[in-house]
């Protein structure tokens, strides 16, 4: 008992001291998401930025007050090993760079939390794994919504069988993605389209609310609708996934509309989240039978300062991220996006 309040007192003393963290990649995520829950962590200090772009370093230096040390580039990136007010990496990268800047932060000792997707193929998510494993630093993957209270809520029906077995799962997440020209659209930097930017999402929720790993996929992408805008990656998928015991999932990405929800039907109740993946408000319905009907009442948070603050907790307390947003978690999800795009170009079903 003692014990338990001498350790409680230690995490929190330790916790005090905020973790430093660098940015790398001023882009929308880092700009919009994350810089503003840096400003309002109790865990975390920005205290470094990792740019190609010299004009968003000066600008973000002196907002934030860096120190001229921890303004660093692509190229001399591994100077990091000498900012020692630089504890993490937080790394918000075209996704065919997160596994190259991963490897290269381990190496120089600093924890890394990387977005998703981790990487754009398995045997990088491995080598991510391995080497933070190696250099004894934590990976951490920023799956926000698994900090999310409404999926939280679903997840916690699903996996208990709050309202029965779970049979069917429906989600989609399709965004307007934009210009031509992205690296979202550009397969060497992006690994893929729709399925691997928003699909992940839906495949992860698949996962969290039945607790399971999906046995087979079957996959067909959908019909293009501008070859040149998509002449790299799929701006749409369709997909099934068959779950151990029973649970059917059918999944739609795309990149032209905006649409986003998720659909459970389990024995005794329907419940579904709409909006469901993006930024929020998200919002819920839980229906029991026909004529009862309630909302899903949780308070919307801003997922990423959710997010940020428990794996503050976490990492500067000394224990490594939860495993729901570990590298393993990552490297699972790398597995079924794999068998996905298999799955839709040989038009079979594939086992996992
Ligand atoms: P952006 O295009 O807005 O930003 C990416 C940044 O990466 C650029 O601004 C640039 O920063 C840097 N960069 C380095 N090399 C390149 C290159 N060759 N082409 C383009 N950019 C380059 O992307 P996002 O911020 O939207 O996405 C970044 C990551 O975050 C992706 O992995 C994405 O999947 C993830 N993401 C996650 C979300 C979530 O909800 N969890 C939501 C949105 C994105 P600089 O100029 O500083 O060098």
């Amino acid at each position: 008992m003692r014990q338990a309040k001498v350790s409680k007192e230690r995490d929190i003393a330790v916790s005090k001291k905020k973790l430093g963290l660098a940015l790398v990649g001023l882009g929308h995520y880092a700009t919009d998401r994350i810089a503003p829950a840096l400003q309002n962590s109790q865990f975390w200090k920005l205290t470094g930025i990792v740019s190609g772009s010299p004009d968003k370093a000066a600008q973000w230096q002196k907002e934030w007050n860096l120190a001229q040390d921890n303004i660093l580039n692509y190229e001399n990136f591994d100077r990091i090993v000498d900012c020692p007010d630089i504890d993490a990496v937080y790394i918000c990268l075209p996704n065919s760079m997160h596994a190259d800047f991963t490897i290269r932060a381990a190496k120089a000792g600093k924890h890394v939390i990387v977005e998703k997707p981790m990487a754009t193929n398995i045997a990088d998510a491995e080598r991510m794994i391995e080497a933070c494993r190696a250099a004894g630093v934590h990976l951490a993957v920023g799956y926000r919504l698994r900090f999310n209270r409404f999926h939280r809520q679903i997840a916690e029906w699903g996996r208990n069988k709050t309202y029965g077995k779970v049979d069917y799962i429906n989600a989609i997440f399709s965004i307007n993605v934009g210009e031509p020209g992205q690296w979202r659209l550009n397969q060497t930097l992006s690994g893929g389209g729709a399925l691997m930017d928003v699909g992940i999402y839906c495949i992860q929720a698949a996962r969290y609310v039945t607790g399971e790993e999906p046995v087979s996929v079957k996959a067909q992408f959908g019909p293009v609708v501008d070859t040149e805008k998509y002449a790299e990656v799929e701006g749409s998928i369709s997909w099934q996934m068959k779950f151990p015991r029973g649970t059917y999932v059918t999944a739609y990405a795309g990149f032209e509309h905006y649409i986003d929800e998720l659909c459970i039907r389990a024995e005794k109740a329907f419940y579904k989240l709409e909006s469901a993946f993006s930024y929020g408000p998200l919002s819920g319905i839980l229906r029991t039978d026909e004529d009862h009907i309630q909302p899903i009442d949780l308070p919307n948070e801003h997922h990423q300062l959710m997010q940020m603050e428990e794996l503050g907790q976490l990492i500067s307390s000394g224990h490594p991220p939860p495993d729901y947003a570990s590298g393993q978690e990552g490297l699972s999800d790398m597995k079924i996006i794999e068998a996905i795009y298999k799955a839709a170009e040989t038009g079979e079903e594939i086992y996992l």
